[in-house]
């Protein structure tokens, strides 16, 4: 572990929140530890005598938010407790920060649990990707497909695609939290689609042309990029414009639950075995919280938004508590190690690292996300005893016959959020 990553944790354990320049140091490190992944990030922040103060761009001419110090803690609570929507309206209201704004805070109710083990806990689960079946998971490009492969003394031919994997796992961990007490949420409630349930083909029929009028309305693309989509019948193009929607209303239907933990569930493959037609000896799992804003990350006011939020609130500090839950039961009940930051090259390029298994990466849906989230890469599914395992379809849930390995995934998420709760009682 980097000296300035243990020395960030060091600081959250002995919860020196109070006076002004600890608030400083706190904010500093949890920026060193967690936040800043390129040097130029540093440029849009200041922190002065009286406030804190957020920049639209490196040029620090244009204060975009100013929060002194004698109101922090006013807006922390603010940030912490109202809607994303809200403290986005807030955030852009005025610059500097005005205490008086009214927020209702919600008192969490008492439960007793000792009958059930999470009674009260809202989960929010979400299951990877959107393909319906196996032709659509090629245009989703999330498939494994091999020839020949040793099962049981026979040669099989292969098949298995990521967006199955992570919604049996999400039936199959929902149950398990439900029996304990948990309410939960699936952002995915059906096997077709993502978090509206419309498939990329229903989509790119119906849906398409309004999207992307409404994205460049919006200003998210420009006349070109939208007519080039349109015109160009590229599925891939398109795939990546239906797919940067859904992670939005994923965050939407998560956010508006509000639960107190996010699983973000995905299955992982080696990324030097592409184009996944043969097996891997390698096999690893690994798992991601929210941070390491590399260079251009700030340049829009959404992400500026999400970069103070993390910096003032506790969110990442839970998430990270979650993620340490969820590598030590990855190990234990998967019985594979955990990734180190040099096993793969874009764990080096796009991550930083806080120790083996644990990893910083900006990745929307976890940067969209409030509270504690946490995004899972278990197994790899090319690896050659996992890909037999995974082949063994010997269940059944609703008709979906699957593999009992995916039962091991969610029973290693299941327990680390057993004891994420154990420990951090809201
Ligand atoms: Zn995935």
């Amino acid at each position: 572990m980097p000296i300035f990553v243990f020395l960030f944790f060091l600081i959250i354990q002995t919860k020196l929140l109070l006076a002004q320049q600890d608030k400083i140091d706190l904010f500093k490190s949890r920026m060193d530890a967690i936040l800043v992944k390129d040097k130029s990030v540093y440029k849009q922040i200041a922190f002065t005598d009286t406030a804190l103060i957020l920049f639209t761009d490196t040029t620090r001419k244009f204060p975009e938010k100013i929060i002194r110090w004698k109101d922090m803690d006013a807006y922390r609570i603010q940030m912490q407790h109202l809607s994303i929507q809200e403290s986005f309206n807030l955030y852009q209201k005025e610059v500097l920060f005005n205490p008086s704004f009214n927020s209702n805070i919600l008192a969490e109710p008492y439960y007793e649990r000792n009958k059930e083990k999470l009674k009260g806990y809202k989960i929010a689960l979400d299951a990877g990707h959107t393909a319906c079946n196996f032709e659509d998971a090629k245009t989703e490009a999330k498939f494994i497909e091999m020839d020949s492969v040793l099962i049981n003394g026979n040669y099989q031919s292969t098949q298995l695609y990521e967006a199955e994997l992570t919604y049996i796992t999400s039936l199959l961990l929902k149950d398990k939290l439900e029996k304990e007490g948990a309410n939960v949420l699936l952002t995915r409630e059906n096997i077709c689609g993502g978090a509206d349930g419309i498939s990329f083909n229903t989509w790119l029929e119906k849906n398409m042309q309004k999207d992307l009028d409404s994205l460049y309305n919006s200003g998210e693309i420009t006349l070109k990029e939208k007519n080039e989509i349109l015109n160009k019948k590229n599925l891939r193009a398109n795939f990546k414009i239906y797919n940067h929607i859904d992670i939005r209303k994923r965050a939407e239907k998560i956010n508006a639950y509000q639960p107190h933990i996010t699983i973000i569930i995905h299955y992982n493959v080696d990324a030097d075995n592409i184009p996944w037609n043969k097996p891997s000896n390698k096999n690893l799992n690994m798992v991601f919280i929210p941070g390491a804003f590399a260079k251009g990350e700030l340049n829009k006011k959404e992400e500026r938004f999400h970069f103070l939020r993390l910096l003032v609130c506790d969110d990442i500090d839970q998430s990270y508590q979650l993620a340490a839950c969820a590598a030590k039961s990855f190990t234990e009940e998967l019985k594979i190690p955990l990734a180190k930051q040099n096993d793969c090259k874009y764990l080096d390029e796009y991550c930083s690292a806080i120790k083996d298994g644990i990893f910083i990466r900006n990745l929307s849906l976890l940067r969209l996300v409030k509270g504690a989230v946490i995004y899972g890469e278990t197994l790899y599914q090319d690896n050659i005893d996992e890909l037999i395992l995974l082949s063994q379809k010997t269940k059944s849930y609703n008709g979906i016959n699957y593999s009992p390995r995916i039962e091991d995934v969610a029973n290693a998420y299941y327990k680390s959020i057993v004891e994420y709760f154990e420990n951090n009682q809201p």
